[in-house]
C-alpha cells in the first residue's frame, strides 16, 4: 500500500481528532501518503478527499468532534454502493482505509475489505456500546462530563431534598450509566442490564427517606428505558422526595478528549496503521484487558458483550 485514507462516521466522539492524528502521523513516518475522507461514507463516496500531511493534523489533539466530519450514508449498505466506493478510492489512488466509528461503520469496512480495499476499524463513541474491545475512544471523557453533571446536581439536591434523576446516553449500553453511578455514590442505578420496574424504585426511594433519612437520592438512569419526567413526577408524588428530571443530552458528546482518551485514541491509531502494513485488513483495533489488540470484524460482531456484572455486584455492595 502507498496511500491510506480516514475517515470518522456515525455519532462523532471526543478523541476521534486524536485517532486521526495518531494514524496519520505514523502513516506519514513509515513513508505512507494520507487522505482524509470527509463525512464519512458519503464523502467516501462523492470522492470528497483532502491530503494529510503533519501540520494538516496539528492542533487538533484537544478538540472535540472530528474535523473530518462525520454522516450518516444509509444506501452505503447497497453493493453497487460499494463498488462505487472502490472505483472512487481507486481513481484517488487510496488502497486501505482507517474507519473510526460505531458497529455499522464497522459493516461498511468489511464490506469494503470484501472489495479489495484494505479496512481497520477504530471504536469511537461515547456509548462504549461496540464488540471487541472493552473501551471506546470517548467513553472516558463522556463519563467525566456525566460525573461533573451529577456532582453538581447532589450539591443543589441535597439542600431542598431533592430527587434527582438523570437520563445519561449510552444507546442501549449501560456502561455509561453504572460507571457514572460508581463514581458519583448514586442510589440507584437503571440500565438496560438491570432492567426496570418503576414500583420498586419508589419503593426503594420511600425506604431510603422513611428508614435511612437521606437528604437526597441521586438515580441515575440510561436513556431509551423510561420518561424520566414522567418517573420524576411519580416520586414526587409517592415519596418524600422532590423528583426532578434532567436529561444530559448532547453535551455528553462534546468536550475536549481527556487524556485518557488521547492516549487510547493514539495507540489505537499506531495500531491500525501497523495492521496495514502487515497486509491485514477488515479487522478492528480494542483495549482488552489493558493491552491493544485487534481481531476480524466478522469475530467482534457475533463474539457477546464485555460482562459488567462485576460492576453491577459492586454498585449493590456500594450503596
Ligand atoms: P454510532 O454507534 O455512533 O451510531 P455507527 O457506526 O454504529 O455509530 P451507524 O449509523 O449504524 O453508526 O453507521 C454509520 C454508517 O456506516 C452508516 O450511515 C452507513 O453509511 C454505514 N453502514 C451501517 N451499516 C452498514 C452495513 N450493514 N453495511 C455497510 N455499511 C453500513
Amino acid at each position: 500500500i502507498r496511500r491510506i485514507g480516514i475517515l470518522t462516521s456515525g455519532g462523532d466522539a471526543p478523541g476521534m481528532n486524536a485517532a486521526i492524528r495518531a494514524v496519520t502521523r505514523v502513516a506519514l513516518a513509515n513513508g505512507f501518503e494520507v487522505m482524509g475522507i470527509k463525512d464519512g461514507y458519503r464523502g467516501l463516496v462523492e470522492g470528497n478527499y483532502i491530503p494529510m500531511d503533519k501540520s494538516t493534523v496539528s492542533d487538533i489533539l484537544n478538540r472535540g468532534g472530528t474535523v473530518l466530519g462525520s454522516a450518516r450514508l444509509t444506501e452505503f449498505k447497497d453493493l453497487e454502493i460499494q463498488k462505487k466506493a472502490v472505483q472512487t478510492l481507486q481513481n484517488a489512488k487510496i488502497d486501505a482505509v482507517v474507519v473510526i466509528g460505531g458497529d455499522g461503520s464497522y459493516r461498511g469496512a468489511m464490506a469494503l475489505t470484501k472489495l479489495g480495499i484494505n479496512c481497520i476499524g477504530l471504536p469511537g463513541t461515547i456509548d462504549n456500546d461496540i464488540p471487541g474491545t472493552d473501551f471506546t475512544i470517548g467513553f472516558d471523557t463522556a463519563l467525566n462530563t456525566v460525573v461533573e453533571a451529577v456532582d453538581k446536581l447532589r450539591d443543589t439536591s441535597s439542600s431542598h431534598h431533592r430527587c434527582s434523576v438523570v437520563e445519561v446516553m449510552g444507546n442501549r449500553c449501560g456502561d455509561l450509566a453504572v460507571w457514572a453511578a460508581i463514581s458519583c455514590g448514586a442510589e440507584i442505578v437503571i440500565t438496560p442490564e438491570t432492567g426496570y420496574d418503576e414500583l420498586d424504585v419508589l419503593e426503594r426511594l420511600r425506604y431510603l427517606d422513611k428508614a435511612v433519612k437521606k437528604r437526597h437520592a441521586i438515580v441515575v438512569i440510561s436513556e431509551k428505558i423510561a420518561d424520566v419526567d414522567e418517573l420524576a413526577r411519580k416520586i414526587s408524588q409517592n415519596t418524600g422526595f422532590a423528583g426532578r428530571a434532567t436529561v444530559l443530552g448532547h453535551v455528553q458528546r462534546g468536550g475536549s478528549p481527556s487524556p485518557r482518551d488521547r492516549v487510547l485514541a493514539s495507540m489505537m491509531g499506531e495500531k491500525a496503521v501497523d495492521l496495514l502494513m502487515d497486509g491485514v485488513g477488515g479487522h478492528c483495533v480494542g483495549m482488552i484487558d489493558n493491552k491493544v489488540t485487534s481481531m476480524p470484524i466478522e469475530e467482534a460482531l457475533s463474539s457477546p458483550r464485555h460482562s459488567r456484572k462485576d460492576l453491577y455486584r459492586l454498585f449493590d455492595r456500594l450503596v
